[in-house]
């Protein structure tokens, strides 16, 4: 019987939790039976546990997947990922906008093994298509994206993708507003340190897909790598996506209000919010997403780094942090932390200006979160 996305995320899982390293056999039998399939989570904590195979089967059924593999962080679950698939002399392509630790493993880590990456606006198909070479072998797209929440088209990349493996980080979206493998791509990744575990208590990351792809990233980075998922965070991620609906719908809700509110205040510039008809990918992220637009939100301050610095230390409420996807309202200033040490002209270029705030709305009242945004602002 199908059912709705939010009665999957309540009943179609379990939070459960089995501290050991490694599982008793009662005889050889069991012991085959077991060894036969080495993800089931009973064999050896390395290779899997049993909550984490359940936060997996879990995940999978709300992204609309076949399979997914769990992992220490979302970090591992990028590099684990890539490094199962990619070969000396493979060449990527990635967006312009993306995840500052994502644009860095390609650019160093995977450049040491003779991986060549291009860093394209994926908004420019024929860049894109400039792009492509014979040994292009994974198309990366994180959507929406960071810092500025850039929408790239998943449904037109796939029609592009050859036999090139398109990955969608996710992370932005959860699986309540995007479902990417519907709309062609190969593999969904997302950081569940995130929204999917919600809490802002937990560090992990999954890679959904065909099973045979999960099971070439078990088998490479999991077991071999050893970036495994440990059973605590299995059953705090696993607890988190029981309300997953609930909070992303509030958190999204929050963020139009804000949004629209931060868009005619005379201290700010400019709002990036995909929900916003002002914002450049709109459309596409009304065709592409559902249910909303998501947490996550970027505005330009009037009054660059002075003005920027002391609305970010006014702030009572919206907290000082660098995470997102957590129940509590986030805050980012990324010229005076994250991104400081980049020299200012830099920093422009990467579309991160001096008063660029980033926010990560929660699910507290939104008039709650107003006032103290509101007031920040009107002190500067
Ligand atoms: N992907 C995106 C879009 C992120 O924003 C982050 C972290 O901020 C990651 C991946 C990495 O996740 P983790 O910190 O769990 O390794």
């Amino acid at each position: 019987m199908s059912r709705e996305f939010d009665t999957d995320a309540v009943h179609g899982g379990s939070a459960r939790i089995d501290l050991t390293s490694a599982f008793v056999f009662e005889d050889a039998d069991h012991a085959r039976r077991e060894f036969a399939d080495p993800r089931s989570g009973r064999v050896y904590g390395r290779w899997n546990n049993p909550g984490v195979r359940a936060f997996e089967t879990h995940v999978a059924r709300l992204e609309g997947a076949e399979d997914a593999v769990a992992t220490a962080s979302g970090m591992a679950a990028i590099s684990g990922l890539l490094g199962a698939f990619l070969d000396v002399g493979d060449h990527v392509i990635a967006p312009l906008s993306v995840y500052a630790e994502t644009a860095k493993v390609l650019r160093e880590r995977f450049a040491r093994f003779g991986v060549e990456t291009s860093f394209v606006d994926l908004r420019d198909l024929d860049a894109f298509d400039a792009a492509r070479r014979e040994r292009t072998r994974v198309i990366w797209c994180e959507t929406p994206a960071n810092p500025r929440l850039a929408i790239y088209d998943i449904a037109a990349l796939a029609k592009r993708k050859g036999d090139a493996l398109l990955v969608v980080d996710g992370t932005f979206a959860t699986p309540y507003h995007q479902r990417a493998l519907e709309l062609g791509a190969d593999a969904v990744v997302h950081s569940a340190t995130k929204s999917l575990g919600g809490h802002g208590d937990a560090i992990g990351g999954v890679v959904l897909g065909a099973r045979s792809l999960c099971e070439k990233v078990h088998d490479d980075a999991v077991r071999a790598g050893g970036a495994v998922m440990s059973p605590w965070v299995a059953f705090l991620v696993s607890r988190g996506l029981q309300t997953l609906a609930l909070r992303m719908q509030r958190a999204s809700d929050n963020a139009l209000e804000l949004a629209r509110r931060l868009e005619a205040h005379p201290r700010v510039e400019r709002v990036w919010y995909p929900g916003l008809p002002s914002h450049p990918d709109h459309e596409l992220a009304t065709r592409q997403m559902q249910r909303g637009y998501g947490a996550m939100l970027a505005f330009e301050l009037v009054g660059g780094l002075d003005a920027g610095r002391d609305a970010y230390d006014r702030l009572k409420l919206v907290t000082r942090s660098v995470s997102l996807g957590d129940n509590r309202t986030l805050v980012t200033h990324p010229a005076s932390t994250t991104h400081a040490s980049m020299p200012a002209e830099q920093r422009a270029a990467a579309g991160i200006g001096e008063g660029l705030f980033r926010i990560s709305v929660g699910i507290e009242h939104v008039e709650d979160l107003w006032k103290d945004i509101d007031a920040a602002l009107a002190a500067t």
